[in-house]
């Protein structure tokens, strides 16, 4: 009889995975599903090769609050996406529509705590809120402050219809009830409409504090008064976003091998960037570096629409980001060192990935077709159906 000794079989190996952005060995259940292109760009309708599993979650977690959302909540980035999801408003199947940040004002509500700003926002038809939330000097770029202190600490905001809100009532009713969205705000009503309750759409009683505060902003906010609002930017707000996006898009194209390249390491400590460390050598364009010629902006871009060109350069494989053929960023990827005849066969001419999250859409093309198109030489029908959905309402929205 042969004797097998089994205390092997009980050596359970969990298999391990590797973090593209920590770049840590960490167990499979850590690991969530990441989207390369993140959502708020309409990332999860980008195709499936720009999804990756191989993100830790504490990644998508921090790196979401922190590099994704100084992207997302810088001033001009977050307007941008406003507009561009207000441009398919449709009045006979109406939606929420997004408020827009006005930057901090020079209100000072009765009551406001030490330390506290008051920020103003602006509805679809001028209505006006204030919030009033603690101020976070590291985070002075951030629309909305700090984004873990929103979701974590209660604050007041003051909502206060315009006098065009009756032209389509239902449109501002429907945009206060999704403002601020997944923060702890207790939201205070301040104009009375009739035949509505404001409890049914998330709005709280007002309590005394409230009360006095109800009666200032209606004092400072219904005339003519001038205000000043003050943005604050933040210059390198795309730095860290777009080391990350390069990482994940260059490892969604070409797998492990580009990952512990010197250009690699460079997108690392462009990713894990803190002030005062040395400045990291990732090639590419921040939006704030150079004018970029508009009529570039308008031959890769696409209005109302986000756009990404993954492209053969000198350099290697890059990536163009457009918003609404307005905004503009490019960054080198994959150096072309490290490519192989197969490797960039599978970018070909270019690929364009055109994106619209308000139509949950995502497009993906040869950029040869794609301008194509933008040159009107061979229509694709599905673009011009989004211009089409775009130019159908705007006679409605510009006579509120
Ligand atoms: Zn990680």
């Amino acid at each position: 009889m042969k004797v097998v000794d089994r205390s092997t079989k009980w050596k359970v190996e969990l298999p391990m995975r590797h973090c593209i952005y920590c770049r840590t060995d960490k167990d499979d259940s850590e690991f969530t599903l990441e989207h390369v292109i993140p959502q708020f760009l309409g990332g999860a309708y980008a195709p499936d090769f720009l999804k990756t599993r191989d993100v830790c979650r504490k990644c998508n977690s921090n790196l979401g609050l922190f590099v994704d959302a100084s992207f997302e909540k810088n001033w001009v980035v977050s307007n941008w996406l406003r507009y561009a999801a207000s441009a398919f408003y449709d009045p006979e199947s109406p939606v929420g529509l997004p408020l827009i940040c006005m930057g901090v004002c020079d209100l000072n509500p009765p009551g406001l705590p030490e330390g506290y700003v008051c920020e103003s926002w602006i509805g679809p038809l001028g209505e006006q809120v204030y919030w009033l939330r603690p101020h976070d000097e590291r985070l002075f770029g951030f629309v909305g402050g700090n984004p873990r202190t929103a979701k974590t600490v209660e604050t007041r905001a003051y909502f206060l219809f315009s006098e065009r809100s009756h032209k389509d009532m239902l449109r501002s009713w429907l945009s206060f009830e999704q403002a601020f969205e997944g923060r702890k705000i207790k939201k205070i009503m301040c104009t009375e409409v009739q035949g509505a309750n404001p409890a049914d759409i998330g709005f709280a009683e007002p309590d005394e504090l409230d009360s006095i505060r109800m009666e200032y902003f209606h004092v400072q906010c219904s005339g003519s008064q001038t205000r000043n609002n003050n943005f604050s930017i933040n210059v390198h707000f795309d730095h860290r976003f777009l080391a990350k996006l390069a990482i994940g898009v260059s490892y969604c194209l070409f797998g492990k091998k580009v990952l512990g390249t010197d250009y690699d390491k460079e997108l690392q400590k462009g990713l894990w960037h803190r002030m005062g460390d040395d400045e990291p050598m990732v090639r590419g364009r921040p939006m704030f570096a150079e004018k970029v010629d508009p009529a570039f902006n308008k031959l890769i871009g696409f209005s109302n629409a986000v756009t990404i060109a993954i492209l053969l350069t000198p350099e290697g494989v890059s990536l163009n980001l457009n918003i609404g053929a307005q905004l503009n960023w490019t960054v080198l990827c994959t150096p072309k060192d490290i490519l192989t005849a197969e490797d960039t066969s599978k970018v070909g001419h270019g690929r364009i990935i055109l994106l619209v999250r308000s139509l949950q859409k995502g497009i993906h093309l040869d950029l040869p077709d794609y301008l194509a198109h933008k040159g009107e030489i061979a229509l694709i029908p599905e673009l011009s159906e989004i211009l089409r959905r775009a130019d159908k309402h705007k006679e409605y929205l510009r006579s509120l």
